[in-house]
């Protein structure tokens, strides 16, 4: 059972301060692009995106000690330079 990464776009926008849903994301595996939103997501302890064309662990969000502890694995192409 997954979604996809737009149904967390609020948790998203609140860590890193934009609307990053159609930043795109180069996979480390496949090196693919997608755009961050095209991400699949399995909600459990945390959530995890995986890569929407070989479903490798593209994140990791995990609520800890109040904060939102992330791990990215790929190129994610965040804010705009200028
Ligand atoms: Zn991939």
């Amino acid at each position: 059972m997954h979604t996809d990464a737009n149904t967390i776009a609020g948790l998203l926008q609140a860590v890193f301060g934009e609307d990053i849903t159609t930043a795109p994301r180069t996979c480390q595996s496949c090196r693919q692009e997608h755009p961050i939103g095209a991400h699949p997501v399995y909600e459990g302890a945390g959530w995890v995106l995986r890569c929407p064309n070989c479903a490798d662990v593209a994140g990791v969000v995990v609520e800890h000690r109040e904060r939102y502890a992330i791990t990215l694995h790929g190129t994610w192409y965040l804010g705009q330079v200028g």
